[in-house]
């Protein structure tokens, strides 16, 4: 039985590294990363030895950045020009504006199993910021930004007990600039992100190339 299929974690294999698409599975044996699988089509093998171009790279890196958090091409050019427009370096200002969307946060602070579900539960009207609901998973967390759920959701005992509750309790990290708090359901923007507190594998410098052509 194939232990890992669909477009997620093709993405993935694709760009040799995990991406984190789909949930808790990605934190299991099961990840076809961990599994150490080709990537995908007839010359996965082949194409993995293959020499590159430098365009290449700075194509695929912006593709894999993009994949993780689930931007659109358009969107994400967005954030690449504002993040070229303020102080500081671009890069570093891009990765921080990346992890400001209120998808990423409710995903960073285990309210949602993956950015994608956090998406949904931003749409579907479940997440307050302030205390106001907010239903643009692109919206930008400010600094001291309290981040929880709406009264109606935390109504939903049974989802808040055998869902919500289980997520915040898996063994995963919650970023140093994030304050997760169980018994409340909600967490707080202690800071804004920085370059330090990136954990994933990005080479930013190659978008940075990309865009500056
Ligand atoms: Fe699939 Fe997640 Fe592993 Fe990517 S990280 S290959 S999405 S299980």
């Amino acid at each position: 039985m194939a232990s890992c299929v669909g477009s997620t974690c093709t993405r993935c294999r694709q760009a040799g590294k995990k991406l984190f698409l789909k949930g808790s599975r990605c934190r299991t044996t099961k990840c076809a990363i961990e599994k150490k699988l080709p990537a995908p089509g007839q010359h996965g093998k082949r194409s993995a030895m293959r020499r590159v171009s430098e365009y290449g790279k700075q194509l695929a890196e912006k593709q894999h950045l993009k994949w993780m958090y689930g931007m659109r091409e358009g969107a994400f050019k967005r954030f690449f020009r504002t993040s070229s427009h303020c102080k500081g370096a671009t890069g570093d200002n891009l990765l921080s504006f990346l992890e400001r969307r209120l998808d990423n946060v409710v995903y960073r602070l285990k309210m949602a199993t993956s950015r994608s579900q956090a998406r949904q539960m931003v749409v579907h009207g479940h997440v307050t910021v302030n205390s106001n609901r907010v239903n643009s998973p692109s919206f930008f967390v400010s600094e001291n930004d309290v981040i929880g759920f709406t009264q109606s959701t935390l109504d939903m005992k049974d989802f808040v007990k055998n869902v919500i509750d289980k997520r915040m309790n898996i063994g995963v990290r919650v970023p140093e600039w994030l304050e997760l708090k169980k018994k409340d359901h909600e967490g707080v923007i202690l800071r804004l992100p920085g370059r330090q507190d990136m954990t994933d594998e990005v080479e930013d410098h190659l978008i940075v190339e990309l865009y500056s052509k």
